[in-house]
């Protein structure tokens, strides 16, 4: 495919090859952008900021609900596009495709919302016979920078919001899956977004990340991946607007009184849907002691029966990792555990991209695959013996992102929520669970700022204040 710069379709003869992960194919090609590319593509979106502050609300909103209709009637071609530039298996590529509808209709709806408010400026010394309002200004430009892992629902909450909000945006999309944020910006010039207002440049980061990042034409940068590159935005983007959606090693707590069939029949989900490589997958799980042995046997039985292979065929429940140098990363991980003293009760070994899912159990919180973002199929057991212990066990760590207690008793299911720092806290389901409307984002190491069209609206238009000093 082209790249989307300045209102047009661009090509190059400098290319990058997009391939399925399962096989190493070639799938497509997307022109390597570099520094004038960048310069164009933000030359381009300061015109179509101009265009969308003058845009009223209503048109705004009516675009993205054209938007929402061509993603829904496109669901299943989007789907295949996502299963083979990332690997995760057709039934997620689906899920994935069939919300991105529902996020823009969401955005649709938020761009009829931005109001501000009267402020009671007689209340404030001196302020008799003053009449102060806001008004919410968008941003101007936005800069989205997404990951691979969700190559089109992570866009979607970037880019609906922005033009809700009235800003121009431009999306530097992972290099391994760039095709489907690319087929989203075909989407949204056919539902009638301005085509200087939003532009898909597609290339390295580490060679075009600081120039879109530090140029003062952007903003406010929304970027979602992993803490070492969102840490380095944030010090190249200077005087901007950030949002910050991090990685995380989210830990899941079992009390004694949990349902441990439940518990595992969602662990089997939670900690390996695409491959693990999701920011909430479930990562360190904590079990009490008088659980910990019945548990390890229901879920060494439900993840042995996870079939790892072709992400496109029927029979997968789990796809392959995203590059063969991070399957290696998570297989050497698995091994340096094993050899500190964890058990190894399934998985553990690979081909290729492809990792067996894997238990580890009895392990600590200083092992590697407990204390960093492991982003591949592996969970690791650990156990403690009360709930104070356990909340210190879910604190340990510098990322905040998302937690999980199953419990009866809400007392210690209240506590948890209370006492566990983390942006999203989970009871009596594992950690990944997202509702599209609701605030997302993490604490901590997990970034800062939310998502979500209502949120990610607010952080991408700025306030100002009026006053209007009336005559006596
Ligand atoms: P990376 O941080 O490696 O990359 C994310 C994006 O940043 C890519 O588009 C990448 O481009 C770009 N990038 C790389 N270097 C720079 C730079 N110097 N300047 C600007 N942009 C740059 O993450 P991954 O794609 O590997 O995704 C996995 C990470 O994302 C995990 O840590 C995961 O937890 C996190 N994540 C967080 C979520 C959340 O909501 N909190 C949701 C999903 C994932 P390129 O591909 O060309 O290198």
């Amino acid at each position: 495919m082209k790249m989307f710069i300045r209102g047009e379709w661009k090509d190059k003869s400098d290319k990058i090859e997009v391939r399925n992960p399962y096989d190493g194919s070639v799938i497509d090609t997307v022109p390597r952008g570099n520094a004038s590319d960048v310069d164009d593509a933000l030359r381009g979106a300061a015109e179509g900021a101009a265009i969308m502050r003058a845009m009223s609300a209503l048109e705004r909103s009516l675009i993205l609900r054209r938007a929402s209709e061509l993603l829904t009637e496109r669901q299943e071609d989007m789907a295949r596009t996502i299963s083979l530039e990332e690997g995760k298996i057709l039934a997620e590529g689906r899920i994935e495709a069939s919300r991105a509808g529902g996020i823009f209709e969401l955005s649709a709806e938020e761009a009829k919302r931005l109001a501000g408010e009267v402020l009671p400026l007689d209340a404030a010394p001196g302020g008799t016979g003053k009449f102060g309002f806001t008004l919410r200004v968008p941003c101007g430009v936005v800069l989205a920078v997404t990951p691979f892992n969700f190559p089109l629902h992570l866009v979607c909450h970037k880019v609906g919001p922005a033009l809700a909000a009235g800003n121009a945006v431009v999306v530097k999309p992972a290099t391994d899956t760039p095709l489907s944020a690319l087929k989203l910006v075909e989407i949204l010039i056919e539902a009638g977004v301005p085509p200087l207002a939003v532009a898909c440049l597609t290339g390295s980061g580490a060679e075009v990340g600081d120039a879109l990042c530090a140029d003062k034409r952007v903003r406010k940068v929304s970027f979602t991946g992993s803490y070492e590159v969102g840490d380095h935005i944030c010090k190249v983007a200077g005087m901007k607007k950030v949002t910050m959606e991090l990685g995380s090693n989210a830990p899941l707590v079992i009390m004694d009184d949990a349902d441990l069939e439940k518990v595992a029949t969602v662990t089997a989900v939670t900690g390996f849907a695409n491959a693990g490589q999701v920011c909430i997958s479930t990562q360190r799980i904590l079990a009490d002691s008088k659980v910990y042995d019945g548990f390890l046997d229901i879920l060494t039985s439900k993840v042995e029966a996870i079939a790892a292979g072709d992400q496109l065929q029927k029979a997968t429940g789990m796809g392959p990792m995203i590059r063969e140098s991070d399957a290696e990363r998570v297989h050497q991980w698995i091994d340096e555990a094993v050899a500190s003293g964890a058990r190894l009760l399934t998985g553990g070994s690979r081909t290729g991209t492809l990792l067996e899912p894997t238990v580890l159990a009895d392990v600590e919180p200083q092992m590697r695959v407990s204390r960093d973002e492991l982003f591949g199929p592996a969970v690791g057991v650990g156990r403690f013996k009360d709930i104070e212990e356990a909340i210190r066990m879910a604190n340990d760590t510098d990322y905040g992102l998302s937690a999980a207690v199953f419990t009866q008793d809400i007392d210690r299911a209240l506590r948890f929520a209370r006492e566990v720092h983390s942006g999203n806290i989970h009871i009596n389901w594992g950690t990944q669970w997202r509702a599209d409307l609701m605030p997302y984002g993490g604490l901590k190491g997990s970034g800062m700022g939310k998502e979500g069209p209502r949120y990610a609206v607010e952080e991408m238009t700025e306030t100002k204040m009026v006053v209007v000093h009336l005559k006596e």
